[in-house]
């Protein structure tokens, strides 16, 4: 930490803008599941489904190729990572295995405290697949499904909130790219058109009712918070 922050101090305005640039790129890259290279000079590949699972189930063989590039291409597509990490999460279920007979010893017991179930859209089906399933047909690693994972376990507890979220479906890409290109369309004009009416219609209240207007069909899918979230991570890439 220290280390970095040294390094930093010693960097001049230009470089570290120029750091922050590359930074910038490197983290729309990601979003969007392209290769990049860090900062250090890895080189990290494109989003991509991983191996079979190679379980008796072959989850993965469920799922042809089309499928597949399709879960890929609808999660890493743009999507604030927090929200790649909730429809990741949703899909995860925390099960509490309840203990009949007294246990053992402390670490069997804290062993079998919670198992976790992993699910996956076929179509308009949510399926159940093995956990390598999950992580290489999310194009993921199974360190960042462990976090996840133990997130859920801290977060989600009460039975009665098991499969709260379950049901939600990630929008899909073609939805995403309405809200993307309307924003873009709103927000890329900004230089040139400068009227009052213009700088009043740049509030996301009104592009948020602008763009109902436009797809009233996704009115119930597409609610303001959302607008809202993809017009700042939106605006936050043109800053950089
Ligand atoms: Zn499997």
């Amino acid at each position: 930490m220290s280390l970095v922050q040294n390094r930093k101090s010693t960097l001049t305005k230009r470089q570290r803008r120029e750091e922050d640039w590359k930074r910038n790129k490197i983290k729309i890259a990601r979003l969007k599941g392209k290769e990049y290279v860090t900062l250090k000079g890895k080189i990290v590949g494109p989003r991509q489904t991983g191996p079979p699972c190679g379980c008796r189930n072959r989850c993965t063989e469920k799922f042809d190729e089309d499928e597949k590039d399709r879960i890929i291409s609808d999660l890493y597509n743009g999507r604030p990572k927090d929200e790649q990490d909730a429809h990741l999460q949703s899909l995860i279920e925390c099960v509490q295995i309840n203990r009949r007979r007294p246990r053992k010893t402390d670490t069997e017991a804290r062993l079998r405290i919670s198992n976790f179930h992993y699910y996956m859209w076929k179509g308009d089906e949510r399926i159940q697949v093995c956990k390598q399933a999950f992580v290489s047909l999310h194009g993921t690693n199974a360190k960042a499904v462990q976090r996840l994972s133990n997130l859920l376990r801290l977060g989600v507890q009460p039975e009665d909130q098991r499969g709260k979220h379950s049901s939600r479906k990630l929008l899909p890409e073609e939805d995403l790219q309405k809200i993307m290109d309307h924003i873009k369309t709103i927000r890329s004009n900004r230089y040139t058109l400068e009227t009052v009416n213009f700088l009043e219609a740049q509030s996301v209240v009104s592009m948020y009712k602008l763009f109902i207007e436009k797809y009233p069909e996704l009115k119930d899918k597409v609610k303001y918070d959302y607008y809202l979230k993809l017009d700042n991570s939106y605006m936050e890439e043109l800053d950089n």
